[in-house]
């Protein structure tokens, strides 16, 4: 039997015989020696095909491929420093899978916006691969995380009966003649399963219908939120920093091939040790005054280019917290010490990436939510169920949400979020 192996176990392989299974990223013919540039999803590999006779039969095989034309090829897996990757595969048999007409998507530059409409193609580069495994493995390092400090996964349902903070950036759905909303949060869920296992999270798309068109904005993206019974501000702002080191660290470790591809430095993400600086509203704000570079008035939330700014001068993600009660969610403890201000944390990625995380401590207290539901103008009947959570055995509690396509960005470095996810959902973007 000849191993069919995958392109970045070849080390494993060297010197013997083997099957790949791919596609054709480019060939090159030098006569009595034809180089092709396979890809198999797991790396890319150089295959030759060599003869002294210009009648090889290969050779008139390989004359027949064409850019994204499938094939099987077997051969002799060498090590070869001019091969990129450092091992080629020398053929003897190589079987074509369907021979693909022109590809739209040629080696010259595209526009942005061409390929977005060939995302379902554009996601084959190399570049787009290498994004993927790193999005695949921040995702597993994140519950890996997450299990391993004993917090059990408890998704959220994606459609809700009620919004957790008011309707207007919430799609509208019908539910059998009653109104129903895609989930823009798992929190509120997740408080009720924290209550039943202490120490949960969601990992789920949430949805946002926000007319925003930045860089840091899907309509669709993912989060992980935990929820942790009895837990303070500081002790998930302590969680956050673990975790972000930790899928920072998994990257490093396993992926630095994919970081190559997309030649990002590496030496940023070095430092993302923990502790991460933490500073207040207050504290953001005077950095933010003294830097002239924002008119932004006190009292109100700090956009994305007053995030860059203030998080300029430190390495490492930026934990800002107690902010201003009246720009914050209705559910968030007033700091006791400035009941202005809302025990709540904001966590700014370093290099220009603006908020990743986004978490506060839980109002406990029955009578003090209530107020703070109807101050906010929201139904107190909807809510009930979430009342409850206050009336049995209500306890303080903390969690975040991480949003796992900015994470992405971040890491790779990317210029927009769009690359972040197989198939972003933007303003006007539906297709593919
Ligand atoms: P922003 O102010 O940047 O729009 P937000 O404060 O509305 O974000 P949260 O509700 O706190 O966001 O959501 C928690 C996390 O989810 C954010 O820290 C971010 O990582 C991510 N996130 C929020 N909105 C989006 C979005 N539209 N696209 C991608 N990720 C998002
Ligand atoms: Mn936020």
């Amino acid at each position: 039997m000849i191993p069919w192996i995958s392109i970045r176990d070849a080390a494993a392989y060297a010197g013997r015989h083997v099957e790949l299974r791919g596609w054709i990223i480019n060939q090159r013919d030098s006569g009595r020696i034809k180089f092709m540039l396979i890809r198999d999803g797991s790396g890319t590999m150089q295959a030759t095909i060599w003869s002294k006779d210009p009648d090889f039969p290969l050779f008139q095989t390989f004359a027949r491929l064409t850019q994204e034309s499938s094939l099987k090829v077997r051969g002799t897996i060498q090590a070869d420093p001019r091969a990129p990757g450092g091992f080629e595969l020398q053929v003897d048999h190589l079987e074509p899978v369907h021979i693909a007409p022109e590809y739209p998507i040629a080696r010259k530059s595209h526009g942005t916006a061409f390929l977005m409409k060939h995302r379902h193609l554009w996601l084959r580069s190399q570049r787009q691969t290498a994004i993927l495994r790193i999005r695949a493995a921040i995702i597993r390092a994140i519950r890996d995380f997450m299990d391993s400090r004993g917090f059990v996964l408890t998704d959220a349902p994606i459609l809700t009966g009620n919004a957790a903070e008011g309707t207007t950036t919430l799609f509208e759905t019908k539910y059998f003649g009653e109104s129903a909303y895609l989930s823009q949060s798992g929190q509120l869920y997740a408080e009720a399963t924290a209550m039943a296992l202490g120490k949960v999270y969601t990992f789920g798309p949430t949805f946002r219908a926000e007319k925003s068109k930045t860089r840091r904005h899907l309509i669709e993206f993912w989060m992980m939120e935990p929820e942790w019974a009895f837990a303070e501000l500081s002790d998930v702002i302590d969680l956050s920093e673990h975790l972000l080191a930790a899928v920072v660290a998994r990257v490093l470790d396993k992926h630095r091939e994919d970081l190559k591809i997309l030649e990002r430095d590496t030496a940023p993400l070095e430092k993302i040790v923990p502790p991460f600086p933490r500073i207040t509203y207050d504290e953001a704000f005077e950095l933010l005054k003294a830097s002239g570079e924002s008119d932004t008035p006190y009292g109100e939330d700090l956009g994305g280019t007053d995030e860059t700014i203030v998080s300029k001068s430190f390495d490492r993600p930026l934990a800002i917290t107690h902010y201003p009660a009246d720009i914050k969610a209705f559910y968030m403890q007033p700091d006791a010490a400035d009941p202005k201000k809302v025990l709540c944390v904001d966590v700014i990625a370093p290099e220009g990436y603006g908020e990743i995380i986004g978490g506060s401590q839980r109002i406990h207290d029955l009578e003090l939510l209530e107020q703070k539901i109807r101050e906010h103008g929201l139904s107190e009947e909807v809510f009930q169920w979430y009342l409850d959570l206050r009336r049995f055995g209500s306890v303080p509690h903390s969690g975040f949400g991480l949003g796992i396509e900015r994470t992405v960005a971040w890491i790779c470095k990317l210029p927009h979020i769009r690359e972040s996810i197989p198939f972003p959902r933007m303003l006007y973007n539906l297709y593919p």
